[in-house]
């Protein structure tokens, strides 16, 4: 018989529960992207980190999950912040609800939640599996951020829900050093310095092209679709952008026309006239072309990119 020591049991336990997490990134509402479950699940690991607290009462999580999903998740008219605190208990065992009524699935509401002042818990053998290893509490949490948002993203939305990932790291190095390997894909490390050379170096928006002694600065290689949801690694789904523009691209300010123009969402909000500058007069504009025609923004990518990253409508 194998002889199964601690360390060992609790390292194939920790990778079930990792394995659990990554199945929750499945989900989707209609093709649109839904990172609602991630986002609750974010917050609740970094109430239990910061305070040991392991409930969330909807009364309180409910209205910031919404302003989460506002600023996180594709554009709705009403965001539901109520399906993911009612349905993650369904799908992976990581979470219940107690509610002081039955709450029917046909009456699921924002206003049944609360007048059941429902409240969530995370499972109690997940809580205990995540305070007794931290590196499995960080690598969920990068699992959950790294599937679902380009990186980005991440800071502000460790920000936005709580979640100190460098308080994390701070403690497990303290308790030791043992990393848990994340589930992911292989990046291909020459994607970044393949899409700047095609676009010569260039911001494809604005032509940026900065350098400092015999290197560039500022510039960087973005995901059209998302590496975290399947945008593959190719010159076609990537633009080679200054960190500003990157970063409005990845927050759906910034978008690109059937016609390679530049869009800028009518929902962006900036009077300064570096605002104008850098944002407001790039409205229209041509992007610019890499080398080889071959290497131009592919159609599905630039699709998927204003269907569910961009906040439409166009200026
Ligand atoms: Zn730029």
């Amino acid at each position: 018989m194998a002889c199964v020591g601690p360390r060992e049991e609790r390292t194939e336990k920790s990778a079930d529960w990792l394995a659990r997490v990554a199945d929750i990134r499945q989900w989707t509402q209609r093709g649109k992207r839904a990172p609602h479950k991630p986002l609750l699940l974010l917050h609740a690991i970094a109430q239990l980190h910061n305070d040991r607290v392991s409930r969330l009462a909807y009364e309180q999580v409910g209205p910031k999950l919404r302003a989460w999903l506002d600023d996180f998740g594709p554009q709705r008219d009403v965001q539901h912040p109520e399906q993911p605190f009612w349905r993650l208990q369904n799908d992976v065992g990581l979470w219940t609800v107690a509610t002081t009524v039955p709450i029917r699935p046909d009456q699921l509401s924002d206003g049944t939640l609360r007048k059941a002042q429902a409240v969530g818990s995370l499972a109690p053998e997940f809580v205990s599996a995540l305070l007794d290893d931290l590196a499995l509490m960080l690598a969920v949490a990068r699992s959950l951020l790294l599937s679902n948002w380009p990186e980005s993203l991440h800071q502000s939305i460790c920000e936005s829900v709580g979640l100190d990932l460098g308080g994390i790291e701070a403690s497990l190095a303290r308790q030791r050093t043992r990393e848990l390997p994340i589930p992911e894909r292989r990046r291909d490390p020459e994607f970044r310095i393949k899409v700047l050379r095609a676009y010569e170096y260039r911001c494809a928006m604005c032509g940026f092209d900065g350098r400092l002694d015999s290197t560039t600065v500022g510039l960087e290689a973005a995901h059209i679709q998302w590496w975290a949801v399947n945008g593959p690694d190719v010159i076609p789904n990537g633009l080679c952008l200054c960190a500003m523009h990157h970063q409005l691209f990845d927050r759906g300010v910034l978008g690109l026309t059937s016609d390679r123009e530049v869009m800028v969402s009518a929902q962006f909000v900036g009077r300064d006239r570096a605002a104008e500058e850098m944002v407001w007069s790039l409205s229209g504009k041509e992007l610019l072309r890499p080398r080889d025609h071959l290497d131009a923004v592919a159609e599905p990518h630039r699709r998927w990119h204003e269907d569910q990253v961009f906040r439409s409508p166009a200026r």
